[in-house]
């Protein structure tokens, strides 16, 4: 055995498990169609410029999870993308898009990369699927990708999911918020825990998420972010519920949600699954109107997006049963050669029977005619495909149906009608 292993927090994902991924990806990209969003790609690495400026310096991402690294010496610094939408947002900005249309339905399934502690549910190198929507502030845009978010947990059968949404109001509600809470906090100092203390000067509102105890019990006496918010923006939230309300989207309302990322406003959301166990997000998402201008747009682009953890829905399809029934899909034709001496005949019988569609297998090893039949039947083919020298000669090969155990004599021809490929 080699002494190489993968890199800590990445992992490699072999065949019987990319079906079950490949399965959820084609799940993914069925709902985007339905709700027409279009895929988008973007590099894997940014200007690390890109990530400090819209996510925020002052976040754990920026702070202290990015991969950066500089290209040369004298070259600007480069970071291995943390997350998607500040990517998106460049992509779009750079392109002259914006004014081909007015309303723009993006989505991605991106590996992304954060150093932080891996764990269970939380590695270095992972998977997002997600969406942005640009160019609107209609809380029915909101409403919009919550429901396409909602509608694959839906289609993949997951259960016991719990949407939490509140709202952050403007970004000037939020400032203000953001100054009374840290006025409250402050005499508390002496007790807060160290993360706490760290988020106090630079990003108090995380600590409205903190899951100590201690913490928490203190900021059950905090003021409510409820009460500095402008009567408009607790109206378009009410609104937002009302949206969901009518596509029959459950959801619980927790004035304490916020996310860890400095752009958002307005409505935030998160779905957590109770089959997570310690890291139980799922995914989350809100609107970042002002992430745009923030990266030198001309004005706010109204934007409300998602992500998901896909690593973290597969392992919560993979508790709740959904991915038991999904086996690597076997050729229809495994060709079995009498000896190595008919292996160019029968590699051009393959040609031929791919060309026509047919997922076809062969031995490449030389292996005995015994070593075939075990391969082929290891592998789940549906048909075996004798090619001995009698067969040549006749220009009939045997095709034995693998399950049933009935074999005849066909040409190549009515190889491909019988597979339904004529
Ligand atoms: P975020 O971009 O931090 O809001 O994360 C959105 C979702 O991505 C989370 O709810 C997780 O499902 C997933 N996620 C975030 N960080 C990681 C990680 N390090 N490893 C695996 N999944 C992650």
């Amino acid at each position: 055995m080699s002494h190489y292993r993968a890199v800590k927090g990445t992992r490699d994902i072999f065949p019987d498990e990319v079906i079950a991924w490949q399965y959820v990806e084609r799940v993914i990209h069925r709902v985007a169609a339905l709700y027409a969003f279009h895929e988008i790609r973007t590099p894997v690495f940014e200007y690390t410029d890109l990530f400090q400026r819209s996510i925020g310096a002052t976040t754990d991402i920026v702070g202290k999870e990015m991969f950066t690294f500089q290209p040369d010496p004298n070259g600007r610094s480069i970071t291995l993308r943390p997350e998607m939408t500040a990517g998106v947002m460049r992509a779009f900005l750079q392109s002259s898009r914006a004014s081909e249309a007015p309303v723009h339905k993006l989505y991605y399934i991106s590996d992304l990369f954060r150093k932080e502690r891996p764990q269970a549910g939380r590695q270095r190198q992972f998977c997002q699927f997600g969406a942005e929507l640009l160019g609107t502030s209609s809380p029915a845009a909101v409403a919009e990708v919550i429901a396409f978010m909602m509608h694959v947990f839906r289609l993949l059968g997951l259960t016991g999911l719990k949407l939490r949404i509140n709202t952050l109001g403007s970004v000037e509600d939020r400032m203000r918020y953001r100054d009374a809470l840290r006025a409250y906090l402050l005499p508390f100092s002496g007790e807060l825990d160290a993360p706490s203390l760290e988020r106090l000067e630079k990003n108090p509102l995380r600590i409205l998420d903190s899951k100590n105890a201690a913490v928490q019990d203190i900021v059950s006496g905090a003021p409510a972010l409820r009460d500095y918010l402008q009567p408009a923006a607790l109206e378009e939230f009410e609104e937002v519920l009302g949206y969901l309300d009518d596509r029959g989207i459950a959801y619980v309302q927790d004035p304490l949600l916020v996310r860890g990322l400095d752009y958002y406003c307005h409505t935030a959301f998160e779905v957590q699954c109770a089959d997570l166990g310690a890291q139980d997000a799922l995914g989350g998402g809100g609107r970042y109107d002002g992430l745009a201008r923030e990266l030198g747009g001309a004005s706010d682009l109204p934007a409300v997006g998602f992500a998901v953890g896909m690593e973290r829905l597969m392992i919560a399809l993979e508790k709740q049963g959904l991915l038991s029934e999904l086996p690597v899909q076997g050729p229809e034709v495994y060709v079995v050669l009498q000896d190595r001496s008919l292996l160019a005949h029968a590699v051009t019988l393959c040609g031929a029977l791919r060309d026509a569609g047919i997922r076809t297998e062969i031995d490449l090893a030389g292996r005995s005619m015994k070593a075939q039949m075990r391969e082929a039947n290891r592998m789940r083919a549906a048909h075996a495909l004798f090619v001995g020298r009698d067969e040549v000669a006749a220009g009939a090969y045997g095709l034995k149906n693998l399950e049933s155990s009935v074999q005849q004599a066909l040409s190549l021809e009515a190889v491909i009608t019988e597979l339904g490929h004529g």
